[in-house]
């Protein structure tokens, strides 16, 4: 099972969410951290890492002396990265997607394959559990190439220690958020009890629904704001997985960089019940699915 925690804005609780459930999660597992942008799983599960490799993105890569600048790759290009002004070409490698249309239609050969780094991918353990991030280089705009490399990483660590995986999502409903939580079984929306928060979690809710996945609501914060994010979840059928509490006790262990769930027995009791929860919603989802299959 792969499950994605997931929040239409950053702040809510969603890593903490993550570490946590990791901690409880009683089969094997592998922590997955897709919020490359801004990645800090590692920081509550201080894994041991124990190898990493760069993420590039191929662009290309232009000879001037071949090109007689017929503007075949600039029409092509969707993302103005390689663009001709009057018979002057220009390359813009930093908005390259690395589609490799431009390469495949130059009748001149005059592109030729470049490679432009977009970060590194980590993985090690953190005693019994996987863990794989993605850490965008500083400057790069792209997180979707680097993320895809990640999962080829996980996908690689699964073949040899298969598990379930819990996935850091990147906060808010862009791309990198949509691209995190598609390949998920479950995904597991993280909010508050605020407006703010309700606005938000309507906005992911209206984002993912699409995917046609179980989600299920995690109210982190419950009491702080009011009933309206409760009463939205049970007008829409949004299971409510777990109402964590707005405590002091939280809130120390989150500054202290401690797992919450590891906080106080009830914290550890919550989160289980949360892990419990979450099996649930994917099973009832399974079993829905075999019987219209
Ligand atoms: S590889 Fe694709 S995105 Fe990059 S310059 Fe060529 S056509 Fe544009
Ligand atoms: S398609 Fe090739 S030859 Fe034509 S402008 Fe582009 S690089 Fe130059």
């Amino acid at each position: 099972m792969i499950v994605a925690v997931a929040s239409g804005k950053g702040g809510t609780g969603k890593t903490t969410v993550s570490a946590s459930l990791c901690s409880v999660w009683d089969t094997p597992v592998t922590a997955v951290d897709l919020d490359v942008e801004e990645p800090n799983l590692h920081l509550f599960l201080c894994p041991e890492i124990s190898g990493s490799a760069k993420a590039t993105l191929e662009v290309p890569r232009l000879d001037e002396g071949l090109c007689d600048a017929c503007g075949k790759c600039s029409d092509v290009c969707q993302f103005k990265a390689i663009s001709l002004f009057g018979d002057v070409l220009l390359a813009f490698p930093e908005m390259c997607h690395g589609c490799g249309a431009c390469l495949e239609v130059c009748p001149q050969g005059a592109l030729s394959p470049d490679h432009r780094e977009l970060g590194e991918v980590l993985w090690g353990s953190s005693g019994d559990m996987g863990f794989v991030m993605g850490r965008l280089r500083v400057g790069e705009a792209m997180s979707p190439p680097l993320m895809r490399a990640v999962k080829k990483r996980l996908a690689e660590l699964n073949s040899q220690r298969p598990g379930d995986v819990i996935i850091d999502c990147p906060p808010g409903v862009s791309c990198p958020a949509v691209n995190a939580v598609m390949d998920s079984d479950v995904i597991l929306l993280v909010s508050e009890p605020t407006p703010f928060g309700l606005y938000d979690f309507t906005l992911a809710w209206e984002a993912f629904g699409p995917l046609n996945k179980p989600m299920g609501a995690v109210i982190n914060r419950a009491g702080l704001g009011d009933g309206k994010l409760a009463a939205f979840c049970r007008e829409k059928g949004i299971p409510i997985l777990a109402e964590l509490p707005f405590s002091r006790e939280v809130a120390e262990s989150y500054s202290q960089g401690q797992i919450v769930a590891q906080a106080t027995p009830e914290l550890n009791q919550a989160f289980r019940e949360l892990a419990a929860n979450t099996r649930e919603l994917y099973l009832a989802s399974q079993s829905k699915e075999a019987a219209h299959a």
